[in-house]
């Protein structure tokens, strides 16, 4: 084992001290790492010794076992931002990975830099938001990445992966599509230093800053009204909120074939009356995204569905999974079956989980 690790060798934390949800067992080994070397130092090390890893930063997209994880936890904790003016004006910001993101929003806005402000109060780190294509309120960190420097574990190379090669997609990448292959070190970002927001794509943000879809605002005032907007449906961490206490967005928006959504749109009418139109957003030429929190809701399941002192709906988000204080991630499970398939027997639609399963499988 390398210097750099031994000496951070900790005892067996259990990672609910480490996740947004508060559960999960603990792990073999867990260390956590400050610099690009050791970082990689460390997943040669397991990987040469065929030792199960897991990269964790904010633990804000993982539902750990109640068993924990039984192998090496690196928690990703590099440090650095540099910023240099592009040809074309913009200003390029390479990110080391263990960066928060939500701190790096703050001073872009502050810094009159466009492009992230619509992504305010998302926790994590900068190095997962490539993974799942993080987004929120029509923007996604897609629209303004530039490169992921990232290890490739299967052939042990260290790549700058360019945005095409990310194969980003609705809450997905090339890196979500094949769990555990790239250790991401850092991203890159293009940002507009124009002060003023790129134009405003959700229709409840516009409304809340009074413009009209398409419109431009200043990016400050984009951050507070995301900000508000995500408070009030428990989307911000906050200690005192025990809605906030989850993983963000259990299951993904369901994206069908335009034939599977009429179909879906048929069962719906029948069931809850021809003036129930399902939520539809056209994202290709022939598939439709669809809303989870409308199935839920319509399946019958409401805010706050579940044990109060254990794993509850939020009371503020359909969309969110919480531990109330005495949940376990059995329990979460549970609840979270329970949803899936009252909405696959009530509309024929498969909800499928946003965030990532550690040492268990959905
Ligand atoms: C209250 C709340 C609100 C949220 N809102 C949103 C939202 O609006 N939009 C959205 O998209 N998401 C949202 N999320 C989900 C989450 O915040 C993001 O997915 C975030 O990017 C996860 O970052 P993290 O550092 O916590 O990742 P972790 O949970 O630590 O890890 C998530 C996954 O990424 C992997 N990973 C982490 N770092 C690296 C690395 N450096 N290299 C390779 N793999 C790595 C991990 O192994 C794991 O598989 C929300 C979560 C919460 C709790």
């Amino acid at each position: 084992m390398p210097p750099a690790l031994a000496s951070s060798r900790m005892s067996a934390t259990p990672l609910s001290e480490l996740t947004t949800l508060r559960l999960g067992g603990p792990a073999v080994l867990l260390v956590s790492i400050d610099s690009d070397d050791a970082l990689l130092d460390a997943v040669r090390a397991a990987d040469g010794d065929g030792e199960p890893l897991l990269l964790l930063a904010g633990g804000s997209n993982v539902v750990v076992a109640d068993a924990g994880f039984s192998g090496t936890v690196v928690r990703v904790a590099t440090r650095g931002v540099e910023g240099v003016r592009m040809a074309d004006g913009r200003i390029r910001l390479d990110v080391a990975a263990g960066e928060d993101w939500d701190a790096l929003v703050a001073a872009c806005v502050a810094d009159g830099l466009a492009g992230v402000e619509a992504l305010s109060g998302i926790p994590g780190s900068v190095g997962a938001t490539p993974i799942q294509n993080v987004g929120a309120y029509g923007q996604e960190v897609a629209d303004v990445l530039i490169a992921v420097r990232a290890l490739d574990r299967v052939r042990g190379e260290l790549h700058d992966l360019e945005t095409e090669e990310c194969l980003f997609d609705y809450r997905s990448s090339v890196f979500k599509r094949d769990p555990g292959r790239w250790v991401v070190l850092g991203a890159s970002f293009a940002l507009e230093p124009t002060g003023i927001s790129e134009p405003i794509r959700y229709a409840e943000l516009a409304a809340r800053l009074g413009v009209e879809v398409g419109e431009r605002a200043p990016v400050g005032e984009v951050r507070d009204a995301v900000l508000a907007l995500r408070r009030g449906k428990g989307m911000v961490l906050d200690p005192a909120d025990p809605d906030t206490v989850s993983a963000g967005s259990f299951f993904t928006n369901p994206v069908l074939r335009a034939r599977d959504f009429d179909a879906f749109a048929q069962r719906a009418a029948q069931r809850l009356g021809a003036d129930a139109r399902p939520p539809a957003w056209p994202v290709e030429p022939r598939a439709v995204k669809t809303s989870a929190a409308w199935l839920i809701e319509r399946a019958g399941f409401h805010r706050g569905y579940g044990n109060p002192s254990g794993i509850a709906i939020s009371t503020k988000h359909t969309l969110a999974l919480t531990n109330r204080g005495a949940g376990t991630t059995t329990e979460l499970v549970a609840l979270a079956r329970e949803i899936a398939a009252g909405v696959h027997e009530a509309f024929g639609v498969q909800l499928v989980p946003e965030p990532v399963f550690v040492g268990h499988s959905w």
